[in-house]
Parts: C-alpha cells; structure tokens; sequence
C-alpha cells in the first residue's frame, strides 16, 4: 500500500506516506490498494462517460456510483476489504454499461468510437488475491520514478479534490439535489486522470475546475439540508446529557438523522448528535423532534473515548469513523458509505433494530448538569443581521472577521486553532465551521456590537454559507473578498477539505492560512506555486498570525 491523502499520514525523513502493513488510521494494506483499485475502474466509466456526454448520452445512476464509490475511498469512511471487492465488481459492470452507452452514442451520430486504453481497458480479478497482484497498475504514485514528485504530487492534489467534491456531491444527492454540471466536472477528471497528465498547467487547470465543481457540489448541499430542513437559525443545543435511553448519531447525513428521529418516534429513547451532526440542531424541522436531546462529545479524534461512555447505540452515517473498540463494538452500526468488518451496517435506512439496541441498553441513569451552547448562525442568520454587521464594522466596534474553520485531528500542532481563537481580540468576530471548532466552541467569547462574537456556521459541509456571508459583505462594502477585514484560517485533515481549499483558490481568495502541516503530496515546487499564484501561508505562531492578518487589513 501507499497512501498520503490525509494529514495523518505517517512522515518521517525520508519523506510521508503510509506504506506498511497498516496506514496510521488504522486501513490495512488490503483494503489501500483495493481502493486504488476501485478509483482506477471509475476512471475507465469516467473515460466512456465523458465521451457519451459529448455525444448527449448520460447515465446517471452511473454518476451517482462514482460519487458513492469516492466517498468510500475518503479518510476515515470505509476499512472493509470484502466491501471493496464487491465494488470493484459493481464498477466494472458499470464501466461496460458505459462503454455500451458510448459506442451506441457514437454509432448513432454515424462516428467510429475510440478504442479506449487504460483504465477504460482494465480487467478486475475475480477475488480479493487476484485484484491484490494487480494493485500496482493503480497505485497513486506509480510514476513517481520517471515524472519526478510534482506532476504525481498534482495528480494526488486533483485526486483527493475529486474525493471531496464526489463526497459533497453524493451528500446533496441523497437529499435529492443533483447537478448535471457536478457530474460533467467529475467525469471531465476521471478522464483526465486515466490519461496519466505528464504536465503540470492541464493538472493545475483541472485542479481549479475542480475547485469550481466544488462550489457547485456545496451549493447543492446547501440546498438539499435548506430545502429539506428549512433554514437553520441560533438554536440553545444541551451538550450535556439526561436521563434516559439513548442514540448516538455521528458524521454528517441529515437524512439519516431524520429517518432515525422519524424511527424513535414516541419510543422514549433520546436521539443525540455527535461531531459534525452538531448542527443539525438549529434546522427548524430537525430541532421540533423534541427528543433530539442534545449534543454528546466532541470531534471525531475522541470517538473511542467518548463512545466507550455512551449507554445506547451509536450510529457512524459518513466519515470520520475510527477503529471501533471492544467496549463499544458490539452497539455500534455503520450507514451509507462507512463500513467496518464485523460492524453491523443499515444499508436500507431502515434503523429498527438501533431502536431495538436502545431500549435493550441502560441509557443515562441521571441528567448531567445542565450546559447549552449556540449554534445556527448560517448564512440566513447572518445575513438577517447584515445591517447590524454593517453598521458594527463601519463604528469600528467590529474591527476584523476570522473564519477559522475546517477539520480537527489528534497532532499536537492543533492546538494552534484553539490558541488562535483564544487570542483573536474583542473587537473581532470568530465564524466558525467544521469539527475544528470543538477546540473552543464551549469557551465563553462573549460579544460584539450586539452579537456574539463566536458564530458557529455549521459543518465543514456548510463551507457555502460561508462563502455567501463573505461574497455578501463584499457586496455591502463595495469591494472584493480579499479586501475584506476577513481572514481565513483552515485546518484541514482529508479530501473534503482539500476540495474546499480548492474551491477557495478558483474562488480568487488570497491569503488563506493552512495548517497544521502542509499536505505531504504536494512538493516544495508545488507549495511555491500555491504561495506565489494563490498566497497560501502555512500557519505559524497564533499571535503573530493574529497581527499579521490585522496589520494586512488596515
Ligand atoms: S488515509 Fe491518511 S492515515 Fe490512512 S493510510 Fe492514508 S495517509 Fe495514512
Ligand atoms: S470536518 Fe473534516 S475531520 Fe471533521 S468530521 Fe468533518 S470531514 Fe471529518
């Protein structure tokens, strides 16, 4: 196995990357280079499809694989080795659907169709030792020796922006909102990639296309939890626990949240969110289930602490999922595209038997201390106070705006996001978004020119909030996003917010500080191409980014 998508990856001095027996989040070699495997077969339906689209053919459920099949393949998300080889299998059937709809495509408007190499060609073995002999064909990095580090580097960077952006995209589509356009932009990609792109500018190109499909792919997801949910707006969220039997919901699916308050219904068992379910809370038609009960835990990276702890089942609906413990091993239920062997998984959104697992488990014996934190300030609560906003900034009672938002992880360097919240002064406002925010979302900010001066924005999944409020307030001032007393801080950690970072670059917004570390594939060339063209800065000292950042906007 090799792999490097995420910043966990293990590094040492000769270089980064997860290549033993085990990567450092647990995915064994198998399950890696089945993954490979697997993306490899959608870049061959990727190679048919794009070329049927040319000729007005699509397939969508086609499409719809893709994203699903992408998203297994993300940090945190999928461990199963056997799941991977039915993929596979799936895949390639796909493909050959594909290459149908191509050749009739091609046939019908009287042209001869290419004979397509590659992946578009690949035969998948019959069994898991077969496919592992072939691994090789579709590691990441296997033309590392003859293109040298920065093209495979930018091949890595479109890669695991596609991950992010199928992972979006396949979130908005379970909800309903699919974008034609979202599915042009992958199979563009997929292509691509199966063609093995030896220069460097069409890679950055389809890098930033792909930042666009981004956008594309967070807005439909915006529009899936809106139009589904209704807006959120603040909401008092209990982060404490009460008395009673219990469930756990963890990762990021609304829907899969509703179908279980939907399924608890008037059984007595409470129903909590965990991580980057947090926001769930402040959707009007989540929030009227009163027993959506609260909000338990933290970020992702106490999971097997926390979950150790919970009296009642937990359910992991989307990343990000660690190696479940014996404590816990037995209650816990994977949904959607998240899978564990051994672990139970609801396939079919039907959850009765969680609910059974519930009332077959104590639950909590007694209320914990009441605690309550606010949530909800997406970009209809924000703009709702657009003219407070406005006329706070224009007094001076709002001097600057930090966004500080993206994924948390367990290096020692995070505690960067946390000292830099800390630190922001009080004449600024913190946005935040993403499950970084449990370094600091129960410290007490207090307020500004009437607001609270920690908005929390939602889940990394509601980048586009955030990137409304900024284009608004631009908007409102008359000038652009770069010339707003904002800055952006990102902590990012795998592919989603790979893709939100590239949607920020094909944005045009400069300055975006990254951290804690630089991803590991890209090399000091590409970094260089980052600070030059976009104005990356990796993050360094809390307060002298702090001042650097004020010392900038004024
Ligand atoms: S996902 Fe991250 S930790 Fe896991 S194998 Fe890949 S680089 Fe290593
Ligand atoms: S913000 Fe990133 S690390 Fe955190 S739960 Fe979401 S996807 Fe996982």
């Amino acid at each position: 196995m090799f792999c490097y998508q995420c910043e966990q990856t293990y590094r040492s001095e000769e270089g980064a990357g997860c290549a033993s027996a085990k990567g450092m989040c647990g995915k064994d070699a198998a399950t890696a280079d089945l993954q490979d495997i697997l993306l490899h077969v959608c870049e061959g339906i990727g190679q048919y499809l794009t070329r049927a689209r040319a000729l007005s053919a699509t397939d969508a459920e086609a499409d719809r694989f893709i994203l699903f099949a992408f998203f297994t393949t993300l940090t945190n998300v999928n461990f199963n080795a056997a799941k991977f080889v039915q993929l596979i299998q799936e895949a390639a059937q796909i493909r050959d659907r594909a290459r149908a709809l191509y050749e009739k495509a091609a046939r019908d408007a009287a042209k001869l169709p290419e004979t397509l190499h590659g992946p578009a060609a690949f035969v998948p073995a019959a069994d898991m030792n077969g496919l592992l002999a072939q691994a090789g064909e579709a590691a990441v990095r296997k033309d590392a020796a003859i293109l040298g580090d920065d093209v495979v580097g930018l091949r890595a960077l479109v890669l695991y922006g596609l991950k992010g952006v199928c992972a979006y995209a396949h979130h908005a589509r379970v909800l309903g909102e699919e974008r034609d356009a979202i599915y042009a932009a992958v199979e563009h990609a997929l292509d691509l990639l199966a063609r093995n792109p030896k220069e460097l500018g069409p890679l950055l190109d389809e890098a930033l296309a792909l930042g666009h499909a981004n956008f594309a792919a967070m807005e439909a997801l915006d529009a899936a939890n809106t139009g589904a949910f209704g807006m959120p707006e603040p909401t008092n969220v209990r982060v404490t626990p009460i008395k009673g039997k219990a469930i756990l919901v963890s990762g990021h699916d609304m829907k899969d949240l509703h179908a279980i308050l939907e399924a608890t219904k008037g059984t007595g068992v409470n129903v909590y969110t965990h991580g980057e379910l947090l926001p769930a809370h402040s959707y009007p038609k989540l929030k009227a289930y009163p027993h959506l009960a609260g909000n338990y835990g933290g970020a992702w990276q106490d999971q097997q602490k926390e979950f150790a702890e919970f009296p009642g089942p937990i359910v992991m609906t989307s990343n990000c999922l660690i190696e479940p413990q014996p404590r816990y091993r037995g209650r816990i239920f994977t949904a959607g595209p998240v899978g564990w062997a051994g672990v139970r998984h609801i396939a079919d959104e039907d959850f009765s038997q969680v609910v059974q697992a519930a009332l077959a488990l104590p639950g909590f014996t007694a209320d914990a201390e009441e605690k309550r934190i606010t949530v909800g300030f997406g970009r209809a609560a924000v703009l709702g106070v657009a003219d407070k906003v406005i006329d706070a900034v224009k007094s001076g009672a709002i001097r600057h705006f930090f966004m500080i938002g993206g994924c948390d992880g367990a290096a020692p360097g995070r505690n960067y996001y946390s000292d830099f919240a800390d630190a922001t002064p009080d004449d600024t406002v913190i946005l935040t978004l993403g499950c970084g925010k449990y370094r600091f979302n129960k410290h007490d900010f207090g307020t500004v020119g009437g607001l609270p001066r920690l908005l929390d924005m939602g889940q990394c999944n509601d980048a586009y909030s955030a990137l409304v409020v900024a284009t608004k307030l631009s908007e409102a001032f008359g000038v652009g996003v770069n010339e707003l007393p904002l800055s952006l801080i990102v902590s990012w950690f795998e592919q989603k917010a790979a893709a939100v970072l590239l949607t920020l670059l094909a944005l045009g917004v400069r300055n975006v500080r990254l951290g804690p570390t630089l991803p590991a594939f890209l090399t000091p060339a590409l970094v260089d191409v980052l600070v030059g063209k976009f104005g990356v800065l990796p993050v360094g000292e809390a307060q002298a980014d702090i001042d650097a950042a004020l010392a900038r906007a004024a």
